[in-house]
């Protein structure tokens, strides 16, 4: 009997890749593939990559070089390892990729993985093959649904794409270049993909999206439906206790999105709003097409709504220009807002990007010391944050196993990690949760449903 094929599935970068590389597992499945955590075992090693990030590209082509040596070890064995690369990388660099590792077999660009069936078998027939077209078909029409047993691995949280692309252009950014113009998929279709996820148990469902408040698939009168109206309509899945939804731009922030908010209890009051800079000169420079004043209306339009709304920020310091004044913008904007955690960066240049061409680039020294600095009030504000749920009550969605016996993981609405010591039926329930103690990246806490249940020692968790 020939030995099954298996497929590792390598994430670089944002949800949105791992919900990609779900995907190209799910749709290599009916080809007879199964999923590996190792590599070194796996007949195609999917690298699935991002070009966002600082050095991004570097980490893929010393990743390629790695698994370019079990490929050569699986060869003397007589096995045949096949590479490829996928994502945004992939789209953004593509011939470039084989020219610089001879190793990789194929590359497929973001809007392509749909296809991976077929590019497989024609690898294994012996083509090198750079697949990086924007295709006419909608993918998400062709690729495999996930089967109950791969829902049931991934766990009960779960990322549903509901829109990709960008029209935004901001100057900084390549995800207009590789990911093409904005899409959104129809509602029906999105709530087709949860009702499925609910029914082999996913509780949680992020909406996702490199623009997702940009969102306006078609609703079931045929018309442009908002994010808020899916939300709305998702909420309605039996089964499904709560939705959340990534990354959203200042401006598609409408009064649905924001009614919603304080509308659907299952909508986790917890939001990543990406602002760059508090500087209105920075904020026309990356093209972010809002102002401060813009972002700062709407989060209180936002909590006007929703009190007990907590925020996400992402923030670059030192892009092109930026002087000391501007940065000091961000800072009192960063204080103005009061955040729950932020992604921050210091600026690199993206090729491709109108910043990378700007002149004024600032230098690292002066980005990094200014990277520092933000960041210590963003740890500050997100350690105050995490220290007033000291002695609250919160739900907790209780996801998996912890590392102890009897113990519980899960997560409370502003995605802070909680143990809990509790029976594992409780599984997939959402209970309240009196929290006693925090620790660097988790809160401790037990069951008030349950009293008899003893709350979690800190020490050397
Ligand atoms: S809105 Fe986001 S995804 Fe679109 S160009 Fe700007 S940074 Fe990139």
């Amino acid at each position: 009997m020939s030995r099954p094929r298996k497929v590792h599935v390598k994430s670089f970068g944002c949800q949105m890749n791992v919900y990609d590389s779900n995907r190209m597992a799910d749709t290599l499945a009916p080809a007879g593939f199964t999923e590996t955590a190792e590599a070194s075992d796996a007949d195609l090693v999917i690298l699935n990559t991002c070009h966002i990030r600082e050095k991004a590209g570097d980490k893929v082509y010393s990743e390629i070089g790695r698994i370019r040596m079990l490929k050569d070890a699986a060869e003397a064995q007589g096995r045949r390892m096949l590479i490829a690369v996928a994502g945004c990388m992939a789209q953004a660099e593509g011939e470039e990729i084989i020219r610089r590792a001879g190793a990789v077999d194929l590359v497929v660009g973001s809007q392509n993985y749909h296809r991976l069936p077929d590019l497989i078998a024609r690898v294994q027939a012996g083509e090198q093959i750079v697949d990086t077209e924007f295709p006419v078909e909608d993918k998400f029409d062709v690729l495999s649904p996930p089967t109950r047993e791969a829902i049931h691995r991934r766990g009960i949280s779960a990322f549903v794409t509901v829109q990709e692309g960008c029209d935004k252009f901001c100057t900084f950014c390549v995800v207009p270049y590789t990911r093409g113009a904005e899409v959104s998929r129809p509602v029906e279709k999105v709530a087709a993909e949860v009702k499925r996820l609910a029914a082999a148990g996913v509780r949680e469902v992020t909406l996702i999206g490199q623009n997702v408040n940009a969102y306006y698939g078609q609703g079931a009168n045929g018309r442009p439906s908002t994010l808020g109206q899916l939300l709305h309509r998702l909420a309605r899945v039996p089964g499904i206790a709560r939705l959340r939804y990534t990354t959203s731009h200042p401006r598609d922030m409408n009064d649905d999105l924001i009614a919603a908010h304080g509308d659907l209890p299952a909508l986790m009051p917890y939001v990543h709003l990406p602002v760059q800079s508090g500087s209105d000169r920075m904020l026309a420079a990356m093209n972010r097409r809002h102002t401060r004043k813009d972002y700062l209306d709407v989060i209180a339009r936002l909590r006007a709504g929703r009190p007990d709304l907590a925020f996400t920020s992402d923030f670059i310091v030192g892009f092109p220009s930026e002087t000391e004044d501007d940065f000091r913008s961000t800072l009192t904007l960063v204080d103005e807002v009061g955040y729950a955690g932020a992604y921050t960066f210091s600026y690199s240049p993206r090729p491709g990007t109108p910043a990378a061409a700007m002149e004024s680039q600032v230098p690292s020294e002066v980005s990094l010391e200014r990277l520092h600095r933000l960041q210590a009030i963003i740890a500050r504000q997100q350690r105050d944050f995490n220290a007033s749920f000291v002695g609250r009550t919160v739900d907790v969605l209780l996801e998996k196993p912890g590392r102890l016996p009897g113990q519980l993981v899960g997560k409370t609405p502003y995605l802070q990690t909680v143990q809990v010591m509790a029976p594992p039926s409780l599984i997939g329930s959402v209970l309240p949760v009196a929290i006693t103690d925090i620790g660097t990246n988790t809160l401790f806490g037990a069951l008030t449903e349950y009293a008899g249940m003893p709350a979690l020692a800190t020490a050397g968790a």
